[in-house]
C-alpha cells in the first residue's frame, strides 16, 4: 500500500491550508481552509481545488480559523458527505465562524454589485449559509488526546496546540504503521487563558507551520499595550485594533482587563464591534478543557477575566453606527484581523484620516492585505470603494502574536523523541520557511524541506524508514 500527502494549500503562503491523505483508496483531508490576501491566491478558491471531491472520506481539522476551515462549506456544496473531525471546542467555534464567512461572502458580492467592481455580472458569493449549515451538519466534534477512527485504518489523536481554543496538532495513523504527524498552527507557551502547546514524541513525517520561522517575538505584550493605550488616550483620539474575532479579540480583553485591575492603564470605554467576537467570547467561556491554571484561578476567585470595566458590545450594525459616532479616547476592537473585511473596515474608513488615530495591528499581516499595507507604511488604503488617506498613527504588537515564533517552534519540536523521518515546512512565507528550515538543521539536524505547492510526496511505511 503506498500512501502519499499532496499540499492543496498553504504551501509557500500561510492560508489556504489544506492537504490531502491517499493511503491505497482512503482519502483524509487536513484542514480545509480559504485563500486569503493576494488576489492571484483568493482566486484559487473559485477553482477547483481538491482532486474528485466525491472520493475524500473525510476531513480533519486543525482548527477554526477560517484560512483552515473556511473551504468546508464549499466542499459540502461540491458533494462531500462524510464526516469532519475536530476538537469539541472547535465544532462550536464552526457554528459562529462559517456563518459569518458565509454572510461576508454575500456582502462582498453585493457590494460589487453595486460599484461594478467584479468582472462577473452579477458577482456571486463564494458559498451561502446554507452551504455552511450543510457543512456543519458533518462536524463531528473529539475530546483531546483520545485516538479515534476517521476511516478504516486511520486513527487520529489530537492534542493542544495553544493557538486558540480548540486548536489541535493532529496525529495521524495510518494502518498501525505510518505516523503523520500535523502542527496545524502552533500557539505559544505561558499566554493568557489557554493551556501551552502539548509535545508530540513522534512523528515519520512531520507537517510544521512556519508562519514565524525567521522571527522571534518580543516579550513584554502587556507594557506594550500599556503604552500603546496611553499615547492613544493622550491624543485623545480612538485606538482601533482590527482583531481576529476568534482568540485574538479574546487576549485583548483579557489583557486590558490585567492592566485596567493593576492601574497600568486607565480604564477606558471598550467597544467590542463584533457580534462574531462576542459569541466566541461566550464559546470560550463554555471551554474549561482549554483554560490554564491562571484562568481557572481567575474564575475560582469570582473575577470576570475577559470582561473589562467599560466593555461595550456592538452587536447589530445600529449599535456598531453608534461606535462610529463616538469620540475618544476609547478603544474599538472590531474584524477582521489583517482588515481584509468584516466592520473593522468601517472605522478605518472612518478614522485612517484622522491623526489622532491609533491603529494597532496585533496578528501577522498576510501580502496583499490592508493590514499588510498599513504595516508596510501606505500613506492612503482603498475601503469600502475610496481612497482613504493614511494620517493616523499604526503601531505594531508582535508580542501579542497567537502564532509559536522560532525559538518556541523549537521548543515544541524538542518533545519529538526521535526525529521524524522528513519534515515539511508549510503555512509559511517563502523567507520564514526557509529561516525555519535552516535553523531546525542547525539545532536538531534533522531532513528538512519546505512543501511546494501542489507537489505531491510518499508516505514511507514506518518498518522502510527505520
Ligand atoms: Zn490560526
Amino acid at each position: 500500500m503506498t500512501a502519499t500527502l499532496q499540499f492543496l494549500g498553504a504551501a509557500g503562503t500561510v492560508t489556504g491550508s489544506m492537504h490531502l491523505v491517499c493511503a491505497g483508496d482512503r482519502r483524509v483531508l487536513l484542514d480545509c481552509g480559504l485563500f486569503q490576501g493576494l488576489k492571484e491566491l483568493r482566486e484559487r478558491n473559485w477553482g477547483e481545488r481538491i482532486p474528485e471531491v466525491r472520493g475524500v472520506d473525510a476531513v480533519v481539522l486543525s482548527h477554526a480559523h477560517i484560512d483552515h476551515s473556511g473551504y468546508l462549506p464549499l466542499l459540502a456544496r461540491q458533494g462531500f458527505r462524510g464526516s469532519v473531525y475536530c476538537t469539541s471546542g472547535t465544532a462550536d467555534l464552526l457554528k459562529v465562524v462559517l456563518p459569518d464567512a458565509a454572510h461576508l461572502q454575500e456582502e462582498e458580492a453585493e457590494r460589487a454589485n453595486r460599484h461594478g467592481a467584479s468582472k462577473h455580472t452579477p458577482a456571486l458569493p463564494l458559498y451561502t449559509p446554507r452551504d455552511a449549515e450543510v457543512a456543519l451538519g458533518l462536524v463531528q466534534g473529539r475530546a483531546y488526546g483520545e485516538p479515534f477512527p476517521v476511516v478504516g485504518g486511520c486513527n487520529v489523536t489530537l492534542r493542544r496546540a495553544g493557538h486558540i481554543l480548540g486548536s489541535a496538532t493532529v496525529d495521524l495513523l495510518i494502518d498501525g504503521g505510518t505516523r503523520l504527524v500535523f502542527s496545524g498552527d502552533l500557539g505559544r507557551y505561558d499566554r493568557p487563558i489557554l493551556r501551552d502547546p502539548e509535545p508530540v514524541a513522534e512523528a515519520d513525517v512531520l507537517l510544521l507551520e512556519s508562519t514565524y520561522g525567521g522571527r522571534t517575538h518580543p516579550t513584554g505584550a502587556e507594557d506594550a499595550l500599556a503604552r500603546v493605550v496611553h499615547e492613544a488616550a493622550d491624543r485623545g483620539g480612538v485606538l482601533v485594533v482590527p482583531a481576529f474575532a476568534v482568540d485574538r479579540a479574546q487576549e485583548l480583553l483579557w489583557i486590558l482587563h490585567r492592566l485596567e485591575g493593576t492601574g497600568a492603564i486607565p480604564s477606558l470605554p471598550v467597544y467590542l464591534d463584533s457580534p462574531m467576537a462576542s459569541d466566541v467570547t461566550d464559546i470560550y467561556r463554555r471551554h474549561p478543557e482549554d483554560y490554564d491554571a491562571q484562568m481557572e484561578q481567575a474564575l475560582r476567585a469570582g473575577d470576570r477575566p475577559l470582561r473589562p470595566r467599560q466593555l461595550h458590545v456592538a452587536r447589530t450594525v445600529e449599535e456598531s453606527k453608534q461606535v462610529s459616532g463616538m469620540r475618544g479616547p476609547a478603544i474599538i476592537i472590531s474584524s477582521s484581523g489583517m482588515a481584509t473585511g468584516g466592520r473593522v473596515l468601517h472605522h478605518l474608513a472612518q478614522r485612517l484620516s484622522d491623526p489622532r488615530t491609533t491603529v494597532l495591528l496585533v496578528g501577522f499581516q498576510a501580502a496583499g492585505t490592508r493590514g499588510r499595507a498599513l504595516e508596510d507604511g501606505a500613506r492612503s488604503l482603498r475601503l469600502l470603494g475610496q481612497e482613504v488617506p493614511v494620517r493616523a498613527r499604526v503601531e505594531r504588537i508582535d508580542a501579542l502574536s497567537a502564532h509559536a515564533d522560532r525559538d518556541e517552534t523549537l521548543r515544541w519540536l524538542g518533545g519529538f523523541t526521535r526525529p521524524p523521518r522528513q519534515t515539511y515546512l508549510v503555512h509559511g512565507e517563502p523567507d520564514g520557511a526557509a529561516a525555519l528550515a535552516a535553523a531546525i538543521r542547525e539545532r536538531y539536524g534533522w531532513q528538512v524541506a519546505v512543501a511546494q505547492d501542489r507537489a505531491t510526496v510518499r508516505l514511507a511505511p514506518a518498518a522502510a524508514a527505520r
